[in-house]
Protein backbone atom coordinates (compact mmCIF):
# COMPACT_ATOMS: atom_id res chain seq x y z
CA UNK A 1 0.00 0.00 0.00
CA UNK A 2 2.84 2.12 0.81
CA UNK A 3 4.34 2.11 -2.59
CA UNK A 4 1.34 2.50 -4.45
CA UNK A 5 0.60 5.88 -2.38
CA UNK A 6 4.24 6.74 -2.61
CA UNK A 7 3.86 6.26 -6.86
CA UNK A 8 1.25 8.81 -6.33
CA UNK A 9 2.49 11.39 -4.93
CA UNK A 10 5.81 11.46 -7.27
CA UNK A 11 3.40 11.13 -10.07
CA UNK A 12 1.24 14.75 -8.50
CA UNK A 13 4.55 16.15 -7.80
CA UNK A 14 6.33 15.37 -11.16
CA UNK A 15 3.85 15.05 -13.89
CA UNK A 16 0.66 16.98 -12.86
CA UNK A 17 2.01 19.61 -10.49
CA UNK A 18 5.14 20.87 -12.73
CA UNK A 19 2.75 20.76 -16.05
CA UNK A 20 0.32 23.54 -14.09
CA UNK A 21 3.14 25.40 -12.62
CA UNK A 22 4.76 25.60 -16.15
CA UNK A 23 1.56 27.03 -17.28
CA UNK A 24 1.98 29.14 -14.56
CA UNK A 25 -1.75 28.25 -13.61
CA UNK A 26 -1.43 29.11 -9.69
CA UNK A 27 -4.85 28.33 -8.75
CA UNK A 28 -4.67 25.35 -9.95
CA UNK A 29 -1.31 24.40 -8.82
CA UNK A 30 -1.60 25.27 -5.00
CA UNK A 31 -4.74 22.89 -5.07
CA UNK A 32 -2.78 20.20 -6.75
CA UNK A 33 -0.63 20.90 -3.67
CA UNK A 34 -3.06 21.20 -1.55
CA UNK A 35 -3.93 17.50 -2.63
CA UNK A 36 -0.28 16.02 -2.28
CA UNK A 37 -0.71 17.34 1.66
CA UNK A 38 -3.26 15.52 1.98
CA UNK A 39 -2.02 12.18 0.43
CA UNK A 40 1.21 12.75 2.22
CA UNK A 41 -0.76 12.78 5.86
CA UNK A 42 -2.70 9.63 4.09
CA UNK A 43 0.29 8.28 3.28
CA UNK A 44 1.52 7.84 6.97
CA UNK A 45 -1.24 7.12 8.56
CA UNK A 46 -2.37 4.55 6.00
CA UNK A 47 1.48 3.23 6.64
CA UNK A 48 1.44 3.22 10.53
CA UNK A 49 -2.06 1.16 10.21
CA UNK A 50 -0.71 -1.05 7.86
CA UNK A 51 1.98 -2.18 10.39
CA UNK A 52 1.73 -5.99 11.10
CA UNK A 53 4.84 -7.58 13.09
CA UNK A 54 5.03 -10.98 14.11
CA UNK A 55 7.48 -12.54 16.71
CA UNK A 56 8.59 -16.00 16.54
CA UNK A 57 9.50 -17.96 19.58
CA UNK A 58 7.57 -15.35 22.04
CA UNK A 59 7.92 -17.62 24.88
CA UNK A 60 11.72 -17.79 25.10
CA UNK A 61 14.27 -15.01 26.47
CA UNK A 62 15.02 -13.33 23.66
CA UNK A 63 11.11 -13.16 22.83
CA UNK A 64 10.41 -11.96 25.48
CA UNK A 65 12.57 -9.21 25.31
CA UNK A 66 11.22 -8.63 22.06
CA UNK A 67 7.62 -7.61 23.59
CA UNK A 68 9.28 -5.13 26.13
CA UNK A 69 11.65 -3.57 23.81
CA UNK A 70 9.22 -2.94 21.41
CA UNK A 71 6.76 -1.76 24.25
CA UNK A 72 9.18 0.74 25.59
CA UNK A 73 10.22 2.12 22.41
CA UNK A 74 6.93 2.43 21.43
CA UNK A 75 7.31 0.91 17.65
CA UNK A 76 4.54 1.63 15.32
CA UNK A 77 2.36 -1.63 15.78
CA UNK A 78 -0.80 -2.23 14.28
CA UNK A 79 -1.07 -5.71 14.63
CA UNK A 80 1.30 -7.99 16.58
CA UNK A 81 1.20 -11.97 16.05
CA UNK A 82 2.89 -14.61 18.41
CA UNK A 83 4.25 -17.67 17.27
CA UNK A 84 5.34 -20.53 19.12
CA UNK A 85 5.67 -24.81 19.35
CA UNK A 86 3.30 -26.91 21.01
CA UNK A 87 4.61 -26.16 23.79
CA UNK A 88 3.69 -22.26 23.94
CA UNK A 89 1.04 -22.15 21.85
CA UNK A 90 -2.37 -21.23 23.37
CA UNK A 91 -0.46 -19.16 26.17
CA UNK A 92 -0.80 -15.60 26.20
CA UNK A 93 1.40 -12.70 27.09
CA UNK A 94 0.47 -8.87 27.33
CA UNK A 95 1.63 -6.71 25.20
CA UNK A 96 -0.06 -2.33 25.70
CA UNK A 97 -2.22 -4.18 28.21
CA UNK A 98 -3.62 -6.53 25.87
CA UNK A 99 -3.33 -9.99 26.52
CA UNK A 100 -2.37 -12.29 22.68
CA UNK A 101 -2.54 -15.32 22.07
CA UNK A 102 0.74 -17.64 20.94
CA UNK A 103 -0.19 -19.36 17.53
CA UNK A 104 1.18 -22.52 16.53
CA UNK A 105 4.18 -21.93 14.06
CA UNK A 106 3.06 -23.72 10.85
CA UNK A 107 3.43 -24.23 7.41
CA UNK A 108 0.47 -22.00 6.28
CA UNK A 109 -0.86 -18.23 5.43
CA UNK A 110 -0.13 -16.86 8.66
CA UNK A 111 2.09 -14.52 7.48
CA UNK A 112 0.04 -12.59 4.72
CA UNK A 113 0.02 -9.16 5.27
CA UNK A 114 3.10 -9.26 8.08
CA UNK A 115 5.23 -6.61 7.83
CA UNK A 116 8.34 -7.65 9.59
CA UNK A 117 8.91 -11.18 11.66
CA UNK A 118 10.94 -11.04 14.32
CA UNK A 119 12.43 -14.70 14.44
CA UNK A 120 14.38 -15.90 17.44
CA UNK A 121 13.47 -19.97 17.68
CA UNK A 122 16.70 -21.33 17.11
CA UNK A 123 18.60 -22.10 14.07
CA UNK A 124 16.43 -25.46 12.81
CA UNK A 125 13.31 -23.18 13.47
CA UNK A 126 14.00 -20.23 11.68
CA UNK A 127 15.91 -22.77 8.32
CA UNK A 128 12.79 -24.64 8.20
CA UNK A 129 10.50 -21.95 8.15
CA UNK A 130 11.60 -19.07 6.28
CA UNK A 131 10.01 -19.70 3.02
CA UNK A 132 6.73 -19.84 4.57
CA UNK A 133 7.89 -16.38 6.98
CA UNK A 134 8.73 -14.58 3.92
CA UNK A 135 6.32 -15.73 1.12
CA UNK A 136 4.29 -12.70 1.07
CA UNK A 137 6.87 -10.42 1.76
CA UNK A 138 7.44 -9.76 5.20
CA UNK A 139 11.19 -8.87 6.30
CA UNK A 140 12.82 -11.92 8.55
CA UNK A 141 14.90 -10.40 11.05
CA UNK A 142 16.71 -13.03 12.18
CA UNK A 143 18.41 -13.80 15.81
CA UNK A 144 19.57 -17.51 14.64
CA UNK A 145 22.75 -18.59 13.31
CA UNK A 146 20.86 -20.01 9.98
CA UNK A 147 21.72 -17.37 7.32
CA UNK A 148 24.38 -14.97 8.61
CA UNK A 149 27.00 -16.61 7.02
CA UNK A 150 24.82 -16.56 3.41
CA UNK A 151 25.94 -14.01 0.63
CA UNK A 152 22.76 -13.09 0.05
CA UNK A 153 21.61 -12.18 3.65
CA UNK A 154 22.86 -9.44 5.12
CA UNK A 155 24.23 -9.03 8.56
CA UNK A 156 23.26 -5.60 10.27
CA UNK A 157 24.52 -4.27 13.29
CA UNK A 158 22.85 -0.50 13.02
CA UNK A 159 25.61 1.75 14.60
CA UNK A 160 28.25 0.26 11.89
CA UNK A 161 27.12 -1.23 8.89
CA UNK A 162 22.76 -0.44 8.42
CA UNK A 163 22.68 0.55 4.92
CA UNK A 164 23.18 -2.93 4.37
CA UNK A 165 19.90 -3.92 5.60
CA UNK A 166 18.32 -2.57 2.36
CA UNK A 167 19.89 -4.99 0.21
CA UNK A 168 18.57 -8.65 0.95
CA UNK A 169 17.53 -10.64 -2.06
CA UNK A 170 15.96 -13.00 -0.29
CA UNK A 171 13.95 -10.83 2.22
CA UNK A 172 15.92 -12.44 5.64
CA UNK A 173 18.33 -10.09 7.51
CA UNK A 174 20.48 -11.25 9.98
CA UNK A 175 20.76 -10.36 13.49
CA UNK A 176 24.39 -11.02 14.47
CA UNK A 177 25.61 -12.98 17.18
CA UNK A 178 25.16 -11.48 20.58
CA UNK A 179 29.00 -11.56 21.52
CA UNK A 180 29.82 -9.84 17.83
CA UNK A 181 27.24 -7.65 18.30
CA UNK A 182 28.58 -5.53 21.11
CA UNK A 183 32.30 -5.64 20.36
CA UNK A 184 31.91 -4.29 16.87
CA UNK A 185 29.88 -1.45 18.63
CA UNK A 186 33.34 -0.69 20.22
CA UNK A 187 35.81 -1.57 17.53
CA UNK A 188 33.71 0.72 14.89
CA UNK A 189 35.10 4.03 16.22
CA UNK A 190 38.79 2.57 16.67
CA UNK A 191 38.46 1.46 12.76
CA UNK A 192 37.56 4.79 11.67
CA UNK A 193 40.61 6.30 13.30
CA UNK A 194 43.29 3.30 11.97
CA UNK A 195 42.59 0.08 10.26
CA UNK A 196 42.52 -2.62 12.83
CA UNK A 197 44.37 -5.52 11.76
CA UNK A 198 43.68 -7.96 14.23
CA UNK A 199 41.68 -8.73 17.72
CA UNK A 200 42.14 -10.59 20.66
CA UNK A 201 39.20 -11.13 22.85
CA UNK A 202 38.33 -13.26 26.01
CA UNK A 203 34.08 -12.64 26.48
CA UNK A 204 32.58 -13.57 30.17
CA UNK A 205 29.47 -14.74 29.12
CA UNK A 206 26.33 -14.81 31.06
CA UNK A 207 24.13 -18.06 31.84
CA UNK A 208 21.13 -16.48 30.04
CA UNK A 209 22.77 -16.62 26.52
CA UNK A 210 21.98 -19.95 26.40
CA UNK A 211 18.15 -18.97 26.95
CA UNK A 212 15.52 -19.22 29.31
CA UNK A 213 15.43 -22.25 30.45
CA UNK A 214 19.29 -22.59 31.37
CA UNK A 215 18.66 -18.97 33.12
CA UNK A 216 16.25 -21.15 35.81
CA UNK A 217 19.12 -23.97 35.75
CA UNK A 218 21.75 -21.58 37.21
CA UNK A 219 19.40 -20.57 39.75
CA UNK A 220 18.16 -23.85 40.60
CA UNK A 221 21.94 -25.15 41.03
CA UNK A 222 22.91 -22.13 43.05
CA UNK A 223 19.89 -23.64 45.25
CA UNK A 224 20.94 -27.06 45.08
CA UNK A 225 24.64 -26.38 46.29
CA UNK A 226 23.46 -24.32 48.86
CA UNK A 227 20.89 -26.93 50.06
CA UNK A 228 23.80 -29.98 49.82
CA UNK A 229 21.69 -31.56 46.91
CA UNK A 230 23.09 -33.41 43.85
CA UNK A 231 23.53 -30.74 41.09
CA UNK A 232 21.02 -30.74 37.72
CA UNK A 233 23.33 -30.26 34.79
CA UNK A 234 21.25 -30.40 31.41
CA UNK A 235 21.76 -26.88 29.93
CA UNK A 236 25.49 -26.58 30.43
CA UNK A 237 28.62 -28.78 29.84
CA UNK A 238 29.24 -28.95 33.45
CA UNK A 239 27.80 -27.29 36.85
CA UNK A 240 27.92 -23.59 36.48
CA UNK A 241 27.60 -22.20 39.40
CA UNK A 242 30.52 -21.59 41.36
CA UNK A 243 32.40 -22.51 38.22
CA UNK A 244 33.31 -21.28 35.03
CA UNK A 245 33.25 -23.26 31.30
CA UNK A 246 35.82 -22.32 28.81
CA UNK A 247 33.21 -23.84 26.43
CA UNK A 248 30.27 -21.98 24.57
CA UNK A 249 28.87 -23.96 22.07
CA UNK A 250 30.40 -26.97 20.50
CA UNK A 251 33.99 -27.26 19.37
CA UNK A 252 34.64 -27.29 15.24
CA UNK A 253 37.71 -29.07 13.45
CA UNK A 254 40.54 -25.82 14.55
CA UNK A 255 39.83 -26.57 18.51
CA UNK A 256 37.75 -23.40 18.50
CA UNK A 257 34.34 -23.27 19.36
CA UNK A 258 31.28 -22.12 16.92
CA UNK A 259 30.84 -18.95 19.17
CA UNK A 260 34.75 -18.47 18.93
CA UNK A 261 34.39 -18.63 14.77
CA UNK A 262 30.91 -16.71 15.29
CA UNK A 263 33.32 -13.92 16.22
CA UNK A 264 35.88 -14.54 13.60
CA UNK A 265 33.56 -14.65 10.65
CA UNK A 266 31.01 -12.25 11.49
CA UNK A 267 33.14 -9.58 12.63
CA UNK A 268 34.33 -9.25 8.92
CA UNK A 269 31.52 -9.58 7.28
CA UNK A 270 29.87 -6.67 9.30
CA UNK A 271 32.95 -4.67 9.41
CA UNK A 272 33.54 -5.21 5.80
CA UNK A 273 36.93 -6.19 6.71
CA UNK A 274 39.69 -8.22 6.90
CA UNK A 275 40.44 -8.12 10.49
CA UNK A 276 41.43 -11.36 12.42
CA UNK A 277 39.66 -12.29 15.54
CA UNK A 278 40.64 -14.44 17.88
CA UNK A 279 38.94 -15.69 20.67
CA UNK A 280 38.21 -17.74 23.67
CA UNK A 281 34.83 -17.52 24.72
CA UNK A 282 34.04 -18.52 28.31
CA UNK A 283 30.55 -19.07 30.29
CA UNK A 284 30.43 -17.55 33.60
CA UNK A 285 27.57 -17.93 36.33
CA UNK A 286 26.23 -14.20 36.12
CA UNK A 287 22.84 -14.41 34.77
CA UNK A 288 22.20 -11.85 32.47
CA UNK A 289 25.07 -8.88 30.26
CA UNK A 290 27.61 -10.49 28.36
CA UNK A 291 31.65 -9.08 29.26
CA UNK A 292 34.55 -9.24 26.91
CA UNK A 293 38.06 -8.37 26.90
CA UNK A 294 39.73 -6.77 23.95
CA UNK A 295 42.66 -6.27 22.49
CA UNK A 296 43.14 -4.59 18.87
CA UNK A 297 45.95 -3.84 16.69
CA UNK A 298 45.58 -1.42 14.67
CA UNK A 299 47.51 0.17 11.79
CA UNK A 300 49.46 2.64 13.55
CA UNK A 301 49.77 3.72 16.88
CA UNK A 302 46.20 4.81 18.17
CA UNK A 303 46.63 6.89 21.86
CA UNK A 304 43.95 6.26 24.51
CA UNK A 305 43.22 9.89 24.46
CA UNK A 306 42.26 9.72 20.85
CA UNK A 307 40.45 6.32 21.15
CA UNK A 308 38.58 8.37 24.19
CA UNK A 309 37.40 10.79 22.02
CA UNK A 310 36.20 8.33 19.40
CA UNK A 311 34.24 6.23 22.03
CA UNK A 312 32.88 9.33 23.23
CA UNK A 313 31.49 10.43 20.14
CA UNK A 314 30.39 7.08 19.05
CA UNK A 315 26.97 5.76 18.58
CA UNK A 316 25.81 3.25 21.14
CA UNK A 317 28.47 3.14 23.61
CA UNK A 318 28.92 4.67 26.87
CA UNK A 319 32.06 5.43 28.45
CA UNK A 320 32.63 4.23 32.00
CA UNK A 321 36.08 4.40 33.11
CA UNK A 322 37.80 5.98 36.13
CA UNK A 323 40.03 3.76 37.69
CA UNK A 324 40.48 6.55 40.58
CA UNK A 325 37.17 5.70 41.49
CA UNK A 326 36.65 2.25 40.58
CA UNK A 327 34.71 3.01 37.91
CA UNK A 328 34.17 0.15 34.82
CA UNK A 329 31.28 -1.41 33.62
CA UNK A 330 29.88 -4.79 35.13
CA UNK A 331 27.20 -6.92 33.88
CA UNK A 332 25.20 -6.90 37.41
CA UNK A 333 24.38 -3.38 36.96
CA UNK A 334 24.04 -3.11 33.00
CA UNK A 335 21.28 -5.34 32.50
CA UNK A 336 18.48 -4.37 30.68
CA UNK A 337 20.11 -1.24 29.61
CA UNK A 338 20.12 -0.43 25.51
CA UNK A 339 24.08 0.93 25.50
CA UNK A 340 27.01 -1.07 25.23
CA UNK A 341 29.37 0.24 28.24
CA UNK A 342 33.30 0.40 27.86
CA UNK A 343 36.01 1.25 30.32
CA UNK A 344 39.43 -0.04 31.53
CA UNK A 345 40.71 1.72 28.45
CA UNK A 346 44.11 1.85 27.93
CA UNK A 347 48.08 0.76 25.96
CA UNK A 348 48.58 -2.69 25.71
CA UNK A 349 51.94 -3.30 27.21
CA UNK A 350 52.87 -5.97 25.06
CA UNK A 351 52.04 -3.99 21.89
CA UNK A 352 53.19 -0.46 20.30
CA UNK A 353 50.35 -0.65 18.06
CA UNK A 354 47.75 -2.29 20.88
CA UNK A 355 44.48 -0.83 22.75
CA UNK A 356 42.84 -2.96 25.25
CA UNK A 357 39.82 -2.38 27.02
CA UNK A 358 36.69 -3.97 28.42
CA UNK A 359 32.91 -3.68 27.38
CA UNK A 360 30.01 -4.79 28.98
CA UNK A 361 26.40 -5.12 26.93
CA UNK A 362 23.12 -6.79 27.68
CA UNK A 363 23.13 -9.76 25.16
CA UNK A 364 19.17 -10.27 25.37
CA UNK A 365 18.51 -6.39 24.74
CA UNK A 366 21.71 -5.25 22.54
CA UNK A 367 23.02 -8.26 21.89
CA UNK A 368 19.42 -9.71 20.45
CA UNK A 369 15.91 -7.97 20.71
CA UNK A 370 17.31 -4.27 20.86
CA UNK A 371 19.63 -5.19 17.53
CA UNK A 372 16.95 -6.21 15.84
CA UNK A 373 13.99 -3.63 16.20
CA UNK A 374 16.94 -0.83 15.47
CA UNK A 375 17.41 -2.73 11.81
CA UNK A 376 13.30 -2.59 11.66
CA UNK A 377 13.58 1.34 12.61
CA UNK A 378 16.13 1.97 10.66
CA UNK A 379 14.31 0.46 7.44
CA UNK A 380 10.73 2.11 8.66
CA UNK A 381 12.74 5.42 8.76
CA UNK A 382 14.36 4.63 4.98
CA UNK A 383 11.24 3.92 3.81
CA UNK A 384 12.65 0.66 3.02
CA UNK A 385 10.76 -1.94 4.41
P1 LIG B 1 14.90 -19.92 24.44
O1 LIG B 1 14.72 -19.09 25.64
O2 LIG B 1 15.25 -21.36 24.62
O3 LIG B 1 13.58 -19.82 23.54
C1 LIG B 1 13.40 -20.55 22.37
C2 LIG B 1 12.12 -20.11 21.69
O4 LIG B 1 12.01 -20.78 20.45
C3 LIG B 1 10.87 -20.45 22.50
O5 LIG B 1 9.95 -19.39 22.41
C4 LIG B 1 10.33 -21.66 21.75
O6 LIG B 1 8.91 -21.77 21.83
C5 LIG B 1 10.69 -21.33 20.33
N1 LIG B 1 10.72 -22.52 19.49
C6 LIG B 1 11.54 -23.57 19.56
N2 LIG B 1 11.22 -24.47 18.61
C7 LIG B 1 10.16 -23.97 17.92
C8 LIG B 1 9.39 -24.41 16.82
N3 LIG B 1 9.61 -25.57 16.20
N4 LIG B 1 8.40 -23.61 16.38
C9 LIG B 1 8.14 -22.43 16.96
N5 LIG B 1 8.84 -21.96 18.03
C10 LIG B 1 9.85 -22.71 18.48
O7 LIG B 1 16.03 -19.36 23.48
P2 LIG B 1 16.51 -17.84 23.30
O8 LIG B 1 17.65 -17.59 24.20
O9 LIG B 1 15.34 -16.93 23.32
O10 LIG B 1 17.15 -17.91 21.84
C11 LIG B 1 16.36 -17.92 20.67
C12 LIG B 1 17.26 -17.67 19.47
O11 LIG B 1 17.92 -16.42 19.63
C13 LIG B 1 18.37 -18.72 19.29
O12 LIG B 1 18.58 -18.91 17.93
C14 LIG B 1 19.56 -18.06 19.94
O13 LIG B 1 20.79 -18.52 19.41
C15 LIG B 1 19.32 -16.61 19.58
N6 LIG B 1 19.97 -15.65 20.48
C16 LIG B 1 19.86 -15.77 21.83
C17 LIG B 1 20.49 -14.84 22.64
C18 LIG B 1 20.42 -14.91 24.15
O14 LIG B 1 21.15 -14.17 24.80
N7 LIG B 1 19.60 -15.76 24.74
C19 LIG B 1 21.19 -13.78 22.08
C20 LIG B 1 21.26 -13.68 20.69
C21 LIG B 1 20.65 -14.62 19.91
P3 LIG B 1 8.22 -22.85 22.81
O15 LIG B 1 8.39 -22.34 24.20
O16 LIG B 1 6.83 -22.88 22.34
O17 LIG B 1 8.94 -24.14 22.56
Amino acid sequence: MGSVIGKLIYWLNHSICSNFKTQNNEKVSNFVLYIEQIVIILHKNLNKADMKVAIVGASGAVGQEFLRVLEERDFPIDELLLFGSPRSAGSKYTFRGKDIEVKLLQHNDDFKGVDIAFTSAGAGTSKEYAETITKYGAVMIDNSSAFRMDADVPLVVPEVNAPDAKVRPRGIIANPNCTTIQMVVALKPIEQLSHIKCVHVSTYQAASGAGAAAMKELYEQYRQVLAGEPVTVERFQYQLAFNLIPQVDVFTENDYTKEEMKMFNETRKIMHSDVRVSATCVRVPSLRSHSEAIWVETERPVSVKEAKAAFAKAEGLVIEDNPAEKKYPMPLFLAGKDPVYIGRIRKDLANDNGLTFWIVGDQIKKGAALNAVQIAEYLIKEKAL
